[in-house]
């Protein structure tokens, strides 16, 4: 049986995660994927897809732990299967260093990765500006093989997709039981959450075929992170920044920061530069509310969008946090519905 029509609203990480959990898991629900962009014109396609994050101010540690042990598992596993090089996600290892030895030593995720622990003074001397560093495993998630292999999946499960802007969850009231919005930086606009802003991140893609280890500077604006394909350099952070385009200067100083950090780069071919805008807010937005949408009473919606620079580690996280709220929504629906 189909009986409750579900539309997901985004088609980048978060919401292709959030689609193929409720397709997989709720065969009552006959699930639409909705999006005004899909790959490889999404601002997750960009990303450099490392398995990294930096606390949200309110939410609960447990809560985060949570989302970033579900996400690591389910992408560790598939790196470790016969599907990682069609879905693009591979183990990176390589160091994070700080200039000056930060508060906590060890982040809420430490025990969730693979081999941390703290750089030796041998290992440090490679980087004579840096006085602490760690060294672990994670794995790293290329969005523009990751969500078209998703896709696939979402597809697989009975899904259709379907390319369109909405203007406002209004418009959706007629055609759907429950809306699920998934709609990333969209959000400040189709809820009118005034909590949503951009932070502007630039890179560049740089053949450096002999780079293996991704270096990260502890402050998150400098970092080189070897993939499948090439090499992403950044980056930037630039809060409230609604600038799409490739800014010169930006390039520049990435290039001289990054080549600071591991002088070979200066021999790099630069191979392309990129420009996102990381949908953030203080703290992800991942609940459920009744809305009154056009032409009926009262309609639930599950919102699951916010997660600034960190939507492609914890995206199959709150994905599943997703999923418990639609069923709950549909244990207060009608039976006949059901
Ligand atoms: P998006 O990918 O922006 O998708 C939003 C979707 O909603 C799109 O399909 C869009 O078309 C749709 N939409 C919006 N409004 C509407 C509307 N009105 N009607 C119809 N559809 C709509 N994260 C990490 O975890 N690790 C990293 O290493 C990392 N590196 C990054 C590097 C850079 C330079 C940048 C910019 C970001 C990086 N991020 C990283 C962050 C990550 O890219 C984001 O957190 C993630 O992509 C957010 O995913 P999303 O699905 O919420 O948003």
């Amino acid at each position: 049986m189909t009986g409750v029509r579900v539309v997901v609203v985004g088609a980048g990480v978060v919401g292709l995660s959030t689609a193929v959990c409720i397709a997989e898991s709720l065969p009552v629900c006959s699930v639409t994927l909705l999006a005004e962009k899909f790959s490889p014109d999404t601002t997750s396609d960009g990303a450099a897809g490392i398995v990294f994050a930096a606390p949200f101010p309110d939410i609960p540690l447990e809560r985060q732990r949570r989302w970033f042990k579900d996400s690591f598992d389910h992408l560790l596993a598939i790196a470790q299967s016969q599907h990682a090089p069609d879905a693009g996600v591979i183990l990176s290892s390589g160091w994070q260093i700080f200039k000056e030895v930060p508060a906590t030593k060890e982040p809420y995720w430490s025990d969730l990765v693979i081999g941390f622990r703290a750089m030796t003074d041998r290992e440090l001397k490679r980087f004579p500006d840096h006085k602490f560093g760690q060294v672990f495993t994670t794995v790293k998630c290329e969005c523009s093989s990751y969500l078209p292999w998703l896709e696939e999946r979402f597809r697989k499960a009975g899904g259709r997709v379907e390319q369109r802007r909405v203007s406002s969850l209004q418009e959706l009231g007629d055609g759907f039981d429950l809306v699920v919005n998934c709609s990333g930086l969209g959000s400040k606009a189709l809820v009118g959450d005034p909590g949503v802003y951009p932070v502007r991140g630039q890179v560049l893609q740089v053949e450096a075929p002999w780079l293996t280890h991704f270096i990260r500077d502890g402050d998150g604006k400098t970092y080189i992170y070897p993939g499948v394909h090439s090499v992403t350099i950044g980056g930037t952070r630039q809060e409230g920044d609604w600038r799409l385009h490739v800014d010169r200067g930006d390039s520049a100083s990435i290039l001289e920061r990054c080549s600071r950090l591991e002088p070979s780069l200066k021999k790099a071919k630069v191979l392309g530069e990129w420009v996102g805008l990381r949908p953030s807010r203080r703290n992800p937005r991942v609940e459920r509310e009744r809305m009154l949408l056009q032409g009926r009473t009262s309609v639930p919606v599950v919102h699951n969008y916010g997660h600034g620079g960190w939507g492609v580690t914890i995206a199959w996280g709150t994905a599943l946090d997703a999923l418990g709220l639609v069923r709950q929504c549909l244990k207060e629906m009608p039976r006949a519905k059901l």
